[in-house]
């Protein structure tokens, strides 16, 4: 199936390393121009790198970004819509939140994890849509988790904040739909990534355990009983935001291996 993002313009934000750089490498694979963003100007120009190896240098670009400071997530819009033309697809992305429990995290952490997980897709929405609204294959991908379905013990502010996100997202995809801009969110279940490594790593300090033990305890209550690899996300991801899925928006679609256990 040709999903038709031949030459579209996408941008993807925290997409360096893991979820946001699986879906970066599918979109250009598929033929999309690609803008991506991070923080370290280092690990971003590795990932420009390595997607320019796989497809051709004048399809990828990347901007030193974070995605808390909405002047910069602004200068990202901008820049690569001047360096490309036009701008049709944007994935929302950011680094999770901290982990910890109600008692362990600080009003300072709240405040962050707002900023970080959900007014960094407000600024960058708001600064796209000039844009999609001039483009006839408009999408918008957040990537979530499936924490905003069924809360992830020792994640409190994922728990609390990605409902936000999916609030937003599904609201978005009502108001935005006259101007034919769709909008979903993907809610990923356990992928391999760093951000997982770390995770489990917390998990082991605080039990005292391995990290191994933490992973094959995770992955016994997976009905496909493995995480995810980073490029099963990845062509999701590119199929939600393509051409193909044009009847599709305000869906909330689990890329989960089946963990999630409730009918809906
Ligand atoms: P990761 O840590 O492997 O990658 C995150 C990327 O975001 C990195 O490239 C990092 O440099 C970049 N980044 C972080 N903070 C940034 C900022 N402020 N500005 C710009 N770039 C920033 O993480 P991941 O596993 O790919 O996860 C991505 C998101 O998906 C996270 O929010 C995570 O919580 C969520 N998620 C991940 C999983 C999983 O199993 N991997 C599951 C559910 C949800």
């Amino acid at each position: 199936m040709d999903l038709g993002l031949q030459d579209k313009v996408a941008l993807v934000a925290a997409a360096s390393a893991g979820l946001g750089f699986a879906a970066a490498r599918q979109l250009a694979l598929e033929g999309a121009k690609v803008a991506i963003c991070g923080r370290s100007r280092e690990r971003l120009q590795a990932a420009v790198q390595k997607l320019q190896d796989e497809t051709s240098t004048e399809r990828i670009t990347g901007f030193v970004i974070d995605v808390r400071d909405r002047h910069q997530v602004s200068q990202f819009v901008e820049k690569t819509v001047s360096h490309f033309g036009q701008l049709d697809i944007v994935i929302t992305n950011a680094g999770g939140p901290p982990s910890g429990t109600f008692d362990s995290t600080d009003i300072e952490s709240w405040q962050q994890a707002f900023h970080l997980t959900l007014m960094s897709v407000v600024h960058l929405v708001r600064a796209a849509l000039p844009h999609l609204r001039q483009s006839d294959a408009a999408s918008v991908l957040t990537i979530t988790s499936i924490s905003a379905k069924q809360p992830i013990q020792g994640l409190l502010l994922s728990n609390v904040m990605r409902p936000a996100v999916i609030g937003l997202t599904k609201t978005l995809s009502q108001e935005l739909a006259g101007d034919n801009i769709r909008v979903n969110s993907i809610l990923p279940g356990w992928t391999r990534t760093e951000r997982v490594t770390e995770l489990l790593t917390y998990r082991a300090q605080q039990n005292n355990t391995s990290l191994e033990e933490e992973m094959a305890k995770i992955t016994a209550g997976i009905p496909l009983k493995r995480m995810a690899e980073p490029e099963e996300f990845g062509r999701v991801a590119a199929f939600l935001v393509s051409p193909a899925a044009s009847f599709i928006t305000g869906t909330m679609l689990q890329v989960d291996g089946g963990s999630y256990a409730g009918l809906l």
